[in-house]
């Protein structure tokens, strides 16, 4: 806008109190920085604190969810879960928690104790069952202790695979899991709290489908091609629940035992072991475990490693970003900041690959550094 453009769309009283203000006041404010509160991270080597790697329970078909007949035994199958375990917990284990009531038995065995595990016996436990978690490892050496965490449904199937009836009743759980999830947030101890959420793209999206289970589950939602973080062409905004697993697992299963849910260590090298538990209502929530234990030869291991940064309490936002060295993103938890993105399918080593460390701190530093270059 010119100056007299400017001038000329005011009243005189307006007019004649300008008269004598220098003319920049005039001129438009600069626009505002909406991340002016962001705090930069600190991406650097030396602040790495530790680099975990985990393997995704990933079947291309999605999460199985079914209940199979062996012999006098009702299995009730809750595993495959990919990159997004922790988000649909509430969603899948109920179902099949639901599942394991309806067979009218009193005394029902859960295999594992992960997340999905102890979800299931949770709501077991609380519903009066007898419950008996058997499991090679409690918390904290499980996948779902690796986990980021980002309570976002993706990565756990291949849309060519899945028919429209899973859609739609993954839709469902999906919508389940994110109002189990909710009481959650902020409740001490348990370690899951919101965080600001910035899905970017380097395509404005055409058309714009939902978020997963529908924009509604995506408080504060807000799509922008302009001032966006970090500069990329689109952003999908919204409140998103982080859940640090350390915390969290330790809590639920404390949650479990105190309704009545009892652990037992062991390893169940075959189905012959399975078949031999004195339950005859099993809950299976395996994981990757399922493979050799039920023959599940769709599962395949897909390796993901992150890397810890000492904490910064300021940094309250969280992002997924696509790079040119591949995605990266950020999740902040109190006890440190959680750099992520890699995703290496077949790959079961568990060894770390200090590339991908490398890689992950500098682009994330890269990252930073565009957000001081804008404040
Ligand atoms: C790097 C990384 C990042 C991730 N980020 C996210 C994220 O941001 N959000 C998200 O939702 N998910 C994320 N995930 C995925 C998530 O970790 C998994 O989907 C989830 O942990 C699967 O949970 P689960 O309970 O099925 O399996 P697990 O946690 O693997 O638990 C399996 C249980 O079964 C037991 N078991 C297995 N075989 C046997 C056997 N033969 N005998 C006895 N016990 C057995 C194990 O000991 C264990 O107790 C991530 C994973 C990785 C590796």
């Amino acid at each position: 806008m010119r100056r007299r453009d400017f001038v000329s769309g005011f009243g005189l009283a307006t007019l004649g109190a300008c008269a004598t203000a220098p003319a920049e006041t005039l001129a438009p404010p600069p626009p505002t920085n909406p991340y002016a509160s962001y705090v930069p991270l600190q991406s650097s080597l030396s602040r790495v604190t530790r680099t975990v790697v985990g393997h995704r329970p990933y079947r291309p078909m999605g999460y199985r969810l079914e209940t199979e007949k062996l012999g006098q035994k009702t299995v009730i199958h809750n595993y495959g879960h990919g990159g997004c375990g922790v988000t649909m917990s509430w969603g899948t284990a109920s179902v099949a928690a639901d599942e394991a009531t309806a067979t009218g038995a009193r005394d029902i065995a859960v295999l594992g104790c992960g997340v999905q595990g102890l979800t299931s016996a949770l709501i077991l436990a609380r519903r009066g069952h007898n419950v008996t978690i058997y499991a090679e490892q409690l918390p904290p050496h499980t996948t779902s202790n690796v986990a980021g965490v980002l309570w976002m449904p993706t990565g756990y199937f291949d849309r060519s695979a899945v028919s429209q009836e899973w859609l739609a009743m993954n839709r469902k759980l999906i919508r389940l899991a994110y109002y189990g999830f909710l009481p959650y947030v902020n409740r001490p101890g348990y370690g899951v709290y919101w965080a600001d959420h910035h899905q970017l793209g380097r395509r404005i999206p055409s058309p714009r489908y939902e978020l997963p289970g529908g924009d509604d589950i995506y408080p504060a939602l807000h799509t922008s091609t302009e001032n966006t973080l970090f500069g990329y062409a689109y952003e999908e905004r919204f409140k998103a629940m982080i859940i640090d697993p350390d915390y969290y697992l330790d809590a639920i299963l404390q949650d479990a035992q105190l309704a009545g849910a009892r652990t037992v260590r062991m390893r169940l090298a075959s189905i012959d072991d399975v078949m031999a538990l004195p339950e005859q209502t099993i809950v299976n929530c395996t994981g990757l475990g399922a493979a050799g234990l039920f023959g599940d030869d769709t599962l395949v291991p897909v390796k993901g490693q992150l890397s810890h940064l000492l904490p910064q309490p300021n940094v309250t936002y969280s992002y997924v970003a696509p790079t040119s060295s591949g995605v990266l993103y950020m999740f902040p938890r109190k006890t440190g900041i959680v750099l992520g993105g890699t995703h290496d399918e077949g790959n079961d080593t568990l060894e770390p690959d200090p590339a991908q460390i490398t890689r992950m701190v500098e682009g994330h530093a890269e990252l930073a550094a565009r957000l001081s270059a804008n404040a």
